[in-house]
């Protein structure tokens, strides 16, 4: 079989490069592993429930033009993306449960409340100091990058915006760390900004880029902002996707596991699926496997051994624990929020095991997702349980089952903090593990994506010496989550297109 471009992986990046790709008329072939498209952002139902894999929390998708790069992929493929909004969430901290808002306003308050007026004050010179950064952060749209000297041109037509915001653009370069310290002094700013970062990068302040933190003020921060749940969850945003690139000709296949990446001549030319079969490309082969999991498909010695090792040892973010739950729904409070988080200690720090807890209850919002009178819940810790506690178990042991029993115990603990008698109301309870996530999403020691440091340097981008082959994802653009893996897809596709064609698109959805 021989198509223009074969992308490796279903998850948001690949698909939203196979989109655009299509969309710019190219042959595509996206081969995902698994049984369901969407990689760590699928959904999966069990009688009747409808689960997310991953990501509760959206923003910029409601409205176009957004400065989400994920909205900017369904605009270009012309795909609508039906979206609830909301604007609270609960907090479970240290210093007590409340609900706070998104926008600068209401956190205030929580602020005079928890911290006095001198926390407030601080808070809002942030606010000052932040927003020319957000201004900045949003200068160059991540649609006009390609990764080719055709860049000059379709960034330069940014040349206007970026040269206002010049001093601030080059700030961003650093850590978000050396912003929050020279304008923050109250010990639990730090913590929830600390907090936030880790949302954000899987890193505390002082490792997450400035541009990063930057982007989520712009967003989060501005007057009658809120935020999004795609109806469906996150199925119904993998679907749109899936639906635009086929509207444009895409192809996706599913169970098709590619074994390895052919190379001839020093290109990469195709790919041998595990049923043996070979997809040639005539373009090019695009990677949306993480970065450890696509030196795997590599044959030894087609990349330089320098390039090899470095890429190998890129540092890794913890994995997960989840808890997916279907529950009876009766008497709950209808106000509850619908998601939550928990910190338990702010002093063992924000990336500690078993500290930080996130919630979701999407069904509060999206009826579709659970039978009559039932909610959906997921329950995970963000990329904060250690791959090794569970390495080489066996998934079917009496060790294994204690484990997870042991390990989940905090996540229900978390729960019992919003629903008191969750356990009696659970119909349906699965326990996922870090082996759960590296088989399900196949994802390299179950790893939330890399854990770059951005004082340590630059994020490596798209491309390898390896002709022909690129790659996309959370492992080639800052800021894991889906903004950024959306534009890591659509870097890819324009640096393959035509740059005319390029220019056009960014006339449209821009
Ligand atoms: C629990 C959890 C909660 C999250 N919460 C949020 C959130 O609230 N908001 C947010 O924005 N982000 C969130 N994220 C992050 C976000 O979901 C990810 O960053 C994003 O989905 C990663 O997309 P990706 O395309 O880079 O990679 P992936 O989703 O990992 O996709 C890679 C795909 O490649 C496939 N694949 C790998 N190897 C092969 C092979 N050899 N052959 C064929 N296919 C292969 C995999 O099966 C997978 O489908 C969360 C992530 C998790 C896990």
């Amino acid at each position: 079989m021989n198509t223009d471009v074969v992308i490796i992986g279903s998850g948001i990046a690949g698909l939203s490069c196979a989109a655009i790709l299509s969309r710019y008329g190219f042959e595509v072939t996206v081969c995902e592993s698994h049984s369901i498209p969407g990689g760590a952002a699928h959904s999966f139902e069990r009688d009747g429930f409808k689960f997310d894999s991953g990501p509760s929390l959206y923003s910029g998708l409601s409205y176009s033009p957004s400065p989400n790069p994920l909205r900017q992929v369904l605009d270009a493929i012309g795909e609508e993306l039906p979206c609830v909004t909301y604007n609270t969430w609960g907090c479970c901290l240290p210093e007590g449960d409340f609900d706070t808002s998104v926008g600068a306003e209401q956190f205030c308050e929580v602020l005079a409340r928890l911290r006095g007026n001198t926390a407030v004050n601080e808070w809002q010179n942030l606010q000052k100091i932040m927003t020319p950064f957000a201004s900045a952060a949003v200068a160059i749209p991540p649609a006009a990058l390609r990764f080719d000297l055709g860049a000059a041109i379709s960034i330069g037509r940014f040349a206007p915006s970026v040269a206002r915001h010049a001093v601030n653009v080059a700030k961003l370069t650093g850590d978000f760390g050396r912003i929050m310290d020279g304008a923050v002094k109250d010990p639990f700013i730090k913590n929830w900004l600390n907090l936030l970062c880790f949302l954000l990068s899987g890193l505390p302040a002082n490792d997450t880029s400035a541009a990063e933190v930057s982007f989520m003020f712009a967003d989060w921060y501005k007057p009658g902002v809120v935020l999004d749940y795609p109806v469906g969850g996150s199925g119904g945003l993998v679907d749109a996707l899936v639906r635009g690139m086929e509207k444009f000709g895409g192809n996706l296949m599913l169970n098709a596991h590619i074994e390895q990446i052919i190379v001839e001549n020093n290109r990469a030319v195709g790919v041998r699926l595990r049923s043996g079969k070979e997809i040639r490309a005539r373009r090019a082969i695009v990677s949306n496997a993480s970065v450890w999991d696509t030196l795997k498909l590599l044959p030894s010695g087609t990349l330089p051994e320098k390039f090899r090792k470095s890429k190998q040892a890129t540092p890794e973010c913890d994995s997960f624990m989840h808890l997916h739950l279907g529950i009876d729904a009766k008497g709950l409070a209808k106000d509850l929020a619908c998601h939550h988080i928990v910190v338990n200690d702010w002093s063992c720090g924000i990336t500690a095991p078993q500290n930080v807890i996130l919630i979701s209850i999407p069904s509060l919002i999206d009826s579709s997702l659970a039978p009559p009178g039932k909610h959906v819940i997921h329950v995970y810790t963000p990329g904060n349980e250690p791959y090794d506690l569970w390495k080489g178990m066996n998934r079917k042991s009496e060790e294994y089952a204690q484990q997870k029993q042991q390990r989940s115990e905090v996540m229900w603990q978390a729960l019992t903090r919003i629903i008191p008698d969750i356990r009696e109301r659970t119909e349906i309870s699965m326990t996922g593990t870090p082996l759960t996530h590296e088989r399900f999403l196949r994802r390299n020691r179950g790893s939330y994506g890399p854990a770059i440091s951005a004082r340590k340097g630059l994020f490596p981008g798209p491309g390898t010496p390896l002709k022909g082959l690129f790659c996309c994802g959370d492992s080639t653009f800052p800021g894991i989550g889906l903004p950024a893996v959306a534009a890591s897809g659509m870097i890819v596709a324009n640096t393959l297109a035509p740059l005319q064609k390029h220019l056009q698109l960014l006339d449209e959805i821009l």
